[in-house]
């Protein structure tokens, strides 16, 4: 049994909005967060990361105690707040980002960001530094009331913006609210994702799959002691990733990788 706690944090700021507030944390709680988990062993990955590995993708397994840490929306504070205190631990993290959100989206713009969100280059410098820059739909919208093209569109105008602006492969992404349904999942898979995450703070049943990891939620009133018994497994998300499913969808993300380099002449 595969077990690993996957976090959930929006944005990091000491003086968020009214709307952003519940779920922000404070820097210094980030802080305290992210020495815990180094000081405790655990061996933080990324989304996409963690997936290649559970299908030993090159030969490389899992950590002992591996450990997911994304961040929703792509607030401008996960590149003036999170990301210099992730650098100091040398811990990755995955981004999911709304790209009709980003503060220099222009004609793509779309949707109504909570907050000062992150520009393009803030993104592209991120994902230089190791962050995993997944997808969060185009508006963010709730995915499973939208018609079939609408759908279609959000997941894959987001997708192709990411790729086409940060020059990286997309290969994992988060419902907006963590609204999925069958419909919206298989328009998931079709469109390329190979893993996506759902928000539930409850135990994974073994119906869960690799399009609907059930996240632990990180916010202004989680206490570290509420922290290290989440982490250590007392309330945490247990996963029960199928491997069948994650090799399937790993050839997709393997040819749109080879796609993107043979589109840039590199191959
Ligand atoms: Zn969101």
């Amino acid at each position: 049994m595969i077990r690993v706690p996957i976090l959930m944090y929006h944005s990091v700021t000491d003086s968020p909005n009214e709307e952003t507030k519940p779920h922000s944390v404070r820097p210094s709680d980030l802080d305290e967060q992210l020495a815990y988990l180094a000081e405790s062993g655990f061996t933080p990955l990324t989304l996409g990361d963690l997936v290649a590995r559970l299908n030993k993708i090159n030969g490389v397994e899992l950590p002992g105690k591996p450990i997911v840490l994304t961040f929703d929306d792509g607030y401008a504070d996960f590149h003036t707040k999170a990301l210099p205190l992730l650098e100091r631990h040398a811990f990755p993290a995955t981004v999911f980002l709304t790209s009709g959100w980003v503060a220099d989206a222009g004609k793509d713009a779309a949707g109504r960001p909570l907050d000062d969100m992150l520009s393009w280059t803030q993104a592209r410098e991120a994902a230089q530094t190791g962050i995993e820059i997944g997808g969060h739909s185009h508006s963010h919208p709730q995915l499973d009331q939208l018609p079939g093209e609408e759908l279609r569109q959000e997941l894959r105008r987001n997708k192709g913006l990411l790729e086409d602006k940060l020059g990286t492969p997309v290969a994992t992404m988060a419902y907006p609210y963590g609204y999925s349904s069958a419909r919206v999942r298989r328009e998931v898979r079709k469109a390329g994702y190979f893993a996506a995450c759902a928000v539930n703070n409850t135990i994974a049943a073994d119906g869960h799959d690799v399009l609907a990891i059930p996240r632990l939620t990180v916010a202004r009133h989680t206490t570290i002691s509420m922290f290290k018994k989440a982490v250590e497994g007392t309330a945490v998300p247990l996963i029960y990733l199928r491997e069948r499913i994650l090799t399937k969808g790993y050839a997709v993300v393997r040819r749109t990788r080879y796609g993107l380099q043979r589109v840039r002449g590199n191959v």
